[in-house]
């Protein structure tokens, strides 16, 4: 992909501007689809409430998603196409830090196309060539109307748990529904996603997955004895705890305006 327009560095929000101009060109490549610049656009909202940095909350969230991708007989990463061209590579390091987890090409907007060109673009960021699941979907995920119901039966199919970013509702629902563990990373904590699953980073992608993969490494290393704290972690206490930070946030920055 080329670079279009130039961003001088010195540009109060030149890292941000990058971001939407790799969004852009991403759309030019086909690889995400033009209602994808709109999704990212009320993730960006959502950070910039957050003060664009991790929420302590997210940690807690984070440690708890990769102790769940740790106990599970059959994780998988859900890959749409923002999710590629925002961090395919750092999606390949969370799956290199735990080989058991498979990763899935799952489209709402579904062409055969779109799949090879997302599938290539996370096989270039350093995926071995033929493991990303997707092109061959097997399997229908129950009550989901949309094309994000084709899926692989190896993979989401067949899966107990898995991370589904920057998603819309319907799916995380339709996933809880067939008894999976649903793990998520997304901006907003009031999403339909963010409410249904099991286990809600709230922080932007980009800082979550290096996040989520230090932690999947750092449990590698110890036994496998996650369930007493998988039972104390509350899922919407956590997400209570991001609004409650966002609204003192805003509370301060309105007494100092
Ligand atoms: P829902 O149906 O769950 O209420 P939605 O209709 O907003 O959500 P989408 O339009 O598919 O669903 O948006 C995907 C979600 O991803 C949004 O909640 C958005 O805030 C979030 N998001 C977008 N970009 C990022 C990012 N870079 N990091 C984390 N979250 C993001």
């Amino acid at each position: 992909m080329t670079s279009g327009t130039r961003i001088p560095d010195s540009h109060p929000r030149a890292a941000s501007l990058r971001v939407r101009e790799r969004m852009k060109e991403a759309v030019e490549a086909g690889l995400v689809h033009p209602t994808g610049l709109i999704a990212h656009g009320r993730g960006e909202a959502f950070d910039y409430l957050l003060g664009e940095r991790t929420p302590p909350e997210a940690k807690a969230a984070v440690a708890e998603a990769a102790r769940r991708i740790r106990a599970a007989r059959q994780p998988v990463l859900s890959l749409n196409g923002n999710t590629v061209a925002l961090a395919a590579a750092a999606c390949v390091e969370v799956q290199r830090a735990w080989p058991a987890l498979r990763l899935e090409v799952n489209l709402f907007h579904r062409s055969e196309e779109r799949v090879a060109r997302l599938i290539a673009a996370v096989e270039a960021a350093g995926a071995p060539r033929g493991s990303v699941l997707g092109r061959h979907p097997d399997f229908r995920i129950p009550r989901l109307a949309s094309d994000r119901a084709r899926c692989a039966k190896a993979g989401i199919g067949a899966s107990d748990v898995v991370l589904v970013p920057l998603e819309d509702g319907d799916r995380a629902q339709a996933l809880k529904a067939m008894g999976k563990t649903v793990l998520t990373v997304d901006l907003n904590p009031l999403s339909r996603t963010a409410l249904a699953a099991d286990v809600t980073v709230v922080d932007e992608l980009s800082r979550a997955l290096p996040n989520i993969r230090e932690e999947v490494l750092r449990l590698r290393g110890k036994p496998a004895n996650c369930r007493r704290v998988i039972e104390r972690f509350d899922n919407r206490k956590n997400r209570a705890a991001v609004l409650r930070a966002i609204d003192a946030r805003l509370g301060a920055l309105a007494r100092k305006r």
